[in-house]
């Protein structure tokens, strides 16, 4: 990856409109604050990661299946799963920059600064050590490191309490102590904090009478479990097995910022698998390394992601963890890995008084399945692709290029037919060659300027062959193949195309390295 700095996200952001990847949402009007419209490229881009998630999930696992259920749900379901009475989010507002944030996510920024503290004296120390360094001796017995682990340890537990009590005095007590001050205005003057609940309401129903409130789905999750058994009979699925969906949630977020990191509107890609009761520990370790396999066959560089396990459980987890990437805010959640128990299910079986239970054959007896799940925001996904593949390259010759450096199997386009000049009949033979391909590839052709500006253009939007008819092509049937990456060409015959094309951009490569 390039720099690590505000200013990649900025630059990041100028490209992906530059380049039709991502427009803000009805510009002509300003915009709306978080909502993105995604353009030519961008929709690609999405639907090829979409397609390599479905997949990877359904398609490779004769025991995961899909489903697209509705985003409007019956309204009981919020209820049983919690999210009606508990999914808020506790905000705080500065009464200098009248901004306002997630007082849990201001004392979260905190820890982090106190752990770059401590990942600070492991850099100092590595370095003086040498080959001879023992991380894990040097950050239990560093006097520094020891003492600002505890305090992180400590800072941590009031935070869980306070949260898990809805305890907000207590919280905005923290947040004085650590004396967290307003990045905008620099002051320490703070409203309480006040619950806020995150999921959208509208009205369903053409009266005002026989209107009842409904809710915009604030995750895909509850459209799999209330179709559990719907799944399971009709499927004959015996368990273990698992539930993927592909869909649009929406949460009225606080501060909704950071491009489409956060937006109130976004995609999820969940899946929900289903086992035995007492082996969910097992699962979780397995769709971990899954999950994680699932992001290093896109070729990004390894450092890029990390796990981070929960410390503060949700109230239905007994285990979970993120997978953070190296976005250029810095490590942030990519996607959640939760085992997420029987409770989802069960709530659902209170709620609506119908159970949802498996058989189990063997056992002689019905059981309510513990679930896994694996959650990953497609936008997210897309903004980690996008800023892992960014790439602004000095040329020998002294000349600069930026290149979105994609695996080739997401490209927008996986080539471009270019006619050296736009006469003599290379452009008739450019599209002689797209109407071959384009039954099995997105091809892109342009005829307009200098045939280097046309490199860069298609470089900047990942596009992995250039394929350039000129009269030589005429006469014996071959065209020169440039590759986005090294720049080099090669002349190859217009039969062999396809299969040189299939073999360095066919989706299949993926999957099988997973
Ligand atoms: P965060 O802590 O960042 O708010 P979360 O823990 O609430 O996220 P989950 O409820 O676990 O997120 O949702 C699963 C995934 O959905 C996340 O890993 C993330 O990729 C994506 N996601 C959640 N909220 C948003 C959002 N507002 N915009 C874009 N993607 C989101």
């Amino acid at each position: 990856m390039a720099e690590k700095d505000d200013n990649l996200l900025k630059k990041i952001i100028s490209h992906a409109k530059e380049y039709g990847f991502i427009f803000p949402s009805s510009e002509i009007y300003d915009g709306l604050a978080a909502a993105y419209d995604y353009g030519q490229n961008g929709v690609e881009l999405k639907n090829k990661i979409k397609e390599y998630w479905w997949r990877a999930m359904v398609q490779m696992h004769e025991n995961i299946v899909g489903i697209d259920a509705s985003i409007f749900m019956h309204p009981t379901t919020w209820k049983a799963s919690g999210h009606v009475d508990a999914f808020n989010d506790p905000l705080i507002d500065n009464k200098d920059s009248k901004k306002r944030y997630r007082a849990d996510v201001l004392v979260e920024d905190h820890i982090a600064k106190v752990q770059g503290k401590i990942d600070k004296e492991v850099t100092k120390a590595e370095k003086r050590f040498g080959d001879d360094f023992d991380k894990d001796q040097f950050v239990s017995t560093n006097q520094r490191v020891v003492q600002y682990q505890e305090k992180i340890n400590s800072i941590n537990e009031r935070l869980k309490n306070s949260i898990e009590n809805s305890d907000f005095d207590a919280l905005k007590a923290l947040i004085e102590e650590l004396e967290i001050a307003c990045p905008v205005s620099g002051s320490r003057n703070w409203t309480e904090v006040r619950q806020f609940n995150l999921m959208f309401s509208t009205d369903i129903g053409s009266l005002a009478d026989d209107s009842s409130k409904i809710y915009l789905r604030p995750e895909t999750a509850q459209g799999i479990f209330v179709n559990f058994l719907n799944v399971q009979k009709s499927g004959r699925m015996k368990i273990p097995f698992g539930i993927a969906q592909i869909g649009k949630a929406f949460r009225n977020e606080i501060i909704a910022r950071q491009f489409i990191f956060r937006m109130r509107e976004f995609e999820q890609m969940e899946m929900q698998f289903f086992v035995k009761p007492g082996e969910e520990m097992d699962w979780y370790e397995q769709w971990k390394e899954k999950r994680i396999a699932w992001h290093r066959s896109l070729g990004m560089d390894e450092s890029n992601y990390r796990f981070h396990d929960h410390l503060n459980l949700a109230h239905y987890a007994n285990a979970a963890c993120d997978i953070e990437f190296n976005f250029p805010m810095g490590f942030k959640e990519l996607e959640g890995i939760h085992s997420r128990t029987d409770f989802d299910l069960k709530a659902h079986e209170e709620h609506s008084g119908k159970k949802l239970q498996f058989f189990d054959p063997q056992e002689e007896q019905s059981y309510v399945p513990y679930v896994i799940e694996t959650s990953i925001g497609l936008d997210r996904m897309f903004l980690a692709v996008l800023s892992g593949c960014y790439k602004e390259e000095k040329l020998e010759d002294g000349s600069e290029r930026v290149v979105l450096a994609l695996p080739p199997a997401l490209a927008p386009s996986q080539v471009a037919v270019l006619p050296l000049i736009k006469r003599d009949g290379l452009p008739e033979k450019a599209r002689e060659i797209i109407s071959s391909l384009k039954f099995d590839y997105s091809c892109n052709y342009d005829e307009k300027d200098a045939i280097g500006r046309r490199y860069r253009r298609q470089d900047a939007i990942g596009t992995p062959f250039c394929i350039t008819v000129d009269h030589q092509t005429l006469e014996d049937n071959t065209v020169t193949v440039r590759d986005r990456d090294s720049m080099e060409q090669e002349r190859c015959s217009i039969e062999e195309l396809k299969s040189r094309i299939s073999e360095l951009t066919a989706m299949t490569n993926l999957l099988k390295s997973l």
